[in-house]
């Protein structure tokens, strides 16, 4: 019902607004098409609009996922196709709300469309047009938003096995913002600087797989353990370099630790899914170390004759210290003299 003073002032305007409509809308055949797109939403019982306030931001997901995944179904049992019509028809479903598929629909159908070869169209596009290929968009990073040529993302070329290799290296590098990366999503279009034959070739789109087809599960596993702990030392930092005052209510950190620690909880307990991780990594490495090849995501292990694979802390802090490594000589010093007085 629209607002009876809303209604008294338009009646009240000194020109046709069915006129300005035609015109904000393209045409009068336009606005009709646009009209009965509307009531096709208005009249479904599966698109009424219901009260999210009380929901939680899980439920809002789903309900978000349930009315995309029907919008789809609607879509194509209606033949709708043209772009403008399906904008049309999603922002009633949504009724302007972002949706899970918004990165999707919005920027990685378009760049395919715009920006991919033709054999890259064949490859990507009818399986993201049909939904079996949902993708983000990943340009941002935490340190570069508007400063583009910033970015630092690589994507290195190697020839001899013709991949790219994929690097955020630093914090400042860590993509950030891509909307559905974190649920929705099962393929990324990565922004990153091109290296090959040892030059910078600029800012190139990579499609990057980041979750399994069948399965939706992340890829690689360990992924999602490394980052929880990293990001739950983060807050435990904060909370320290405040004093007394990350520890009281008024800072918000206790907020944002309690929500937080559950991810290495559930959707994969971190332990197991490290242990998981490195069963599979020890195993590809003993693959190679026999001299098979290895492929997917541990092919860079094929390279270890050529010894470019560098030890890297996976979890936040070192759980265990060596004590005869050099590095805790000093502690050793100190040690001496009290096993002599013991
Ligand atoms: C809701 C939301 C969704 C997003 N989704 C995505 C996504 O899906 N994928 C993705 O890749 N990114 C996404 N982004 C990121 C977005 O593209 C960046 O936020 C944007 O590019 C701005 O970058 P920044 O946040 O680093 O801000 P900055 O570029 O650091 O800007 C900060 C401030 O500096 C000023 N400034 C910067 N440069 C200049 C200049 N040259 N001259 C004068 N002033 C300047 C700006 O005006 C601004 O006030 C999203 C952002 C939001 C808020």
């Amino acid at each position: 019902m629209m607002n009876a003073d809303l209604r008294r002032e338009r009646a009240a305007a000194t020109f046709q607004t069915e006129l300005l409509t035609h015109i904000l809308d393209g045409g009068a055949e336009r606005t009709r098409r646009r009209k009965e797109i509307e009531a096709l939403v208005l009249n479904d019982p599966d698109f009424q609009h219901e009260d999210l306030n009380f929901l939680s931001r899980s439920q809002r997901y789903e309900q978000a996922i349930r009315k995309s995944a029907l919008m789809v179904m609607k879509l194509r049992e209606y033949g709708i196709a043209d772009p403008e019509e399906i904008y049309w028809f999603k922002s009633f479903v949504h009724r302007g709300r972002p949706e899970p598929l918004d990165l999707h629909l919005g920027m990685f159908l378009p760049t395919l469309l715009t920006q991919a070869t033709p054999e890259q169209q064949d490859r990507f596009f009818m399986p993201a047009w049909n939904l079996e290929i949902i993708g983000t968009y990943a340009q941002t990073e935490m340190g570069h938003g508007t400063h583009l040529r910033g970015l630092e993302t690589t994507a290195t070329y190697d020839p001899a096995t013709q991949e790219f290799i994929l690097n955020s290296p630093t914090v400042t590098s860590i993509k950030w913002w891509p909307g559905g990366l974190g649920k929705t999503s099962n393929h990324a279009i990565v922004l990153a600087q091109l290296y090959t034959q040892g030059q910078c070739k600029g800012l190139h789109a990579f499609i990057v797989p980041i979750r399994q087809l069948g399965t939706h599960e992340p890829l690689p596993a360990g992924l999602k353990a490394f980052t929880s702990w990293t990001a739950n030392a983060g807050i435990e930092e904060c909370r320290m370099a405040c004093g007394g005052h990350g520890y009281s209510r008024c800072s918000g950190i206790p907020d944002i630790y309690v929500t937080f620690t559950p991810s290495c909880t559930y959707e994969g307990e971190n332990t197991v899914m490290m242990l998981q991780t490195a069963r599979f990594l020890v195993k590809s490495y003993t693959q190679v170390s026999s001299g098979q090849r290895v492929t997917g995501m541990v092919s860079y292990l094929n390279d270890l004759s050529r010894q470019r694979i560098q030890p890297q802390h996976v979890a936040a802090r070192t759980v265990t210290v060596r004590i005869n490594d050099p590095v805790h000589e000093s502690f050793r010093k100190h040690l001496k003299p009290m096993q002599a007085k013991l």
